[in-house]
């Protein structure tokens, strides 16, 4: 048995008599020369341990399998597991499926279990209704993956990316971008999935840096970013007053009329590390 002796996608979601259900997000990729793209986005995989988020019909887990990584996947529709059972037992050991919700997993523990001591990566096609949580999550740990490469909705890719002075810039973009450098790589219409949603979807791509974030640090730049931009028409010396204000900014060097789509990265870099020291 090999994964060529599977039928076509479609097949098998009729043969399983699966419908998608939009309270999960699900928007499937059928075409198998898409998911193979996006898994050459991500290579190389060979020896690399996956996460992959919602795994639906396969079509992405597929790639994954045949690009040589050994794939984790965690499908909270339990609808999918005798489909993706068939497509286990032909993955030469290379596919693990867990029934769970993501937002919930220890990926820790995940990988410790299925792929010790292996790099890894995450790779998935998020549902989108968890996609900024799910990130969030992974940027607390971001220093476990070698890579991330990411299907959301194109505003939301758009805000991980989004420099300062864009609209799109806010709490996700700065988070993002202290922790890894950030490339939008692809881009999908919405005629690419099965439903269409109704809006264009994009992958992005994010590697963790070296050098980022500690996790108190990350912690700190969480609470500013959110006092920030939860109030981003202010300027920064009302927005965060909570945590020192004008103070603040000047110790940082900041000025405290800006409103915090004008403060760069790096701005919220010393302004996290000085609140830190405040506190
Ligand atoms: N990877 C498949 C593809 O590309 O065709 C399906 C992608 S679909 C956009 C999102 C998938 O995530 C669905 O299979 C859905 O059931 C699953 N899902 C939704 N919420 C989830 C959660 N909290 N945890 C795990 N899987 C979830």
């Amino acid at each position: 048995m090999t994964l060529d002796d599977l039928p076509p996608l479609r097949e098998q979601l009729g043969a399983h008599g699966l419908l998608a259900r939009k309270s999960f997000g699900q928007h499937f990729l059928l075409d198998l020369n898409v998911t193979r793209k996006i898994a050459r986005l991500a290579s190389p995989l060979e020896g690399r341990a996956v996460i992959e988020v919602g795994p639906g019909p396969g079509g992405l887990t597929r790639a994954l399998v045949e690009a040589g990584a050994m794939v984790s996947a965690v499908e909270k529709d339990a609808r999918f597991l005798p489909l993706l059972g068939d497509l286990a037992a032909r993955a030469d050991g290379r596919l693990v499926v867990v029934e769970a919700d993501a937002l919930k997993v220890e990926e820790a523990e995940l990988l410790a279990r299925h792929a010790p001591g292996l790099p890894a990566q995450v790779v998935s096609n998020l549902p989108y209704n968890v996609g900024a949580p799910l990130l969030v999550k992974w940027l607390r740990q971001a220093r476990r993956f070698e890579r991330l490469t990411l299907m959301f909705q194109k505003e939301v890719a758009e805000r991980i990316a989004a420099r300062p002075g864009s609209e799109a810039y806010g709490r996700l973009g700065v988070l993002s971008q202290a922790v890894a450098e950030v490339q939008i790589v692809m881009n999908l219409p919405a005629r690419a999935f099965t439903p269409p949603p109704k809006v264009e979807s994009a992958v992005a791509q994010l590697t963790p840096r070296p050098d980022g974030p500690e996790p108190a640090l990350l912690a700190a730049l969480e609470r500013v970013t959110q006092a920030a931009f939860g109030q981003r028409r202010k300027m920064l010396r009302s927005s965060l007053k909570s945590l020192g204000g004008e103070a603040l900014c000047q110790a940082a060097g900041i000025d405290a009329d800006l409103r915090a789509e004008a403060v760069p990265v790096a701005g919220f870099l010393d302004l996290a590390r000085l609140s830190l020291r405040g506190g």
